[in-house]
């Protein structure tokens, strides 16, 4: 039985993707720097996961620069940044959660499913993008692991063990919803059942290991009325669970 969803955020829950990338430039333009990240190269970076490690990742594959400690402190320094203009271009309404999102969110709180987020972004662009889109629900969330708090990020499957062990549920009773080939690894090497919902930089990724793959939740509840939208995409998003529970229970057994 579905007990928990666990949400990644950036591209999962929103396309923040385009908000990150101008707020890495905006910072680059601040600290002097003529580096511009278009949304090929951006494209390339996002294979790496955390900011951080982003611009490390920039500075070793593209400018092919060696770095020292004298790098890995601006490196900080940008990403404190781009951490604050993110926050700011967030809470100034650059964003809205994807189609069906919100709805799944109500419909999973009114029927007691759990909500979790598991997610390599760091804890404050979390809580930015939270604070500007969910206003007046509270805290949905009642778990919440961000990169930042394990020792490795996605595809590592650190976020999500920990997400379980704050849940103290089970990999098997809770679904993942990703974007990204490194999400699905990282849920897949937890054990935990994914759903992908293809993003704006993902929708070429490999998603082998993934229950079903969809353009957006939405297309769950194509032919629901308004007000029966959450529910819709809830009971597929069960349907497609205990199947994905069903066909791992009869391989294992047979
Ligand atoms: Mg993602």
């Amino acid at each position: 039985m579905l007990k928990a969803l666990i949400f990644d955020v950036d591209g999962t829950l929103a396309e923040t993707e385009e908000v990150h990338r101008a707020a890495f430039n905006a910072a680059f333009a601040d600290a002097g720097l003529e580096w511009q990240w278009d949304r090929e190269l951006y494209g390339y970076l996002l294979r790496v996961t955390g900011g951080k490690e982003r611009i490390a990742h920039y500075i070793d594959t593209v400018l092919r620069k060696p770095r020292n400690a004298d790098t890995n402190d601006m490196i900080a320094l940008l990403h404190r940044r781009k951490t604050a203009i993110y926050a700011d271009m967030i809470a100034a309404g650059q964003i809205e959660l994807r189609p069906g999102i919100m709805a799944l969110i109500d419909a999973a709180l009114s029927t007691g499913v759990r909500l979790a987020i598991a997610t390599t972004t760091s804890r404050p662009n979390v809580d930015a993008l939270l604070a500007a889109t969910l206003s007046g629900r509270g805290a949905p969330f009642e778990v919440i692991v961000a990169g930042d708090e394990v020792p490795a990020k996605k595809p590592a499957p650190d976020v999500y063990l920990e997400a379980l062990k704050l849940l103290g549920l089970d990999a098997r009773s809770c679904l993942a919803l990703e974007d990204s080939a490194n999400g699905v690894r990282s849920s897949c090497a937890a054990g935990i059942p994914v759903l992908v919902t293809k993003g704006m930089y993902t929708v070429s990724d490999n998603f082998d290991g993934a229950i079903t793959v969809l353009d957006d939740l939405g297309s769950l509840a194509e032919r629901a009325a308004p007000s029966e939208v959450g529910s819709a995409i809830l009971d597929s998003v069960r349907a497609h669970h205990e199947t994905a529970n069903a066909r791992s229970i009869h391989q294992f057994t047979f």
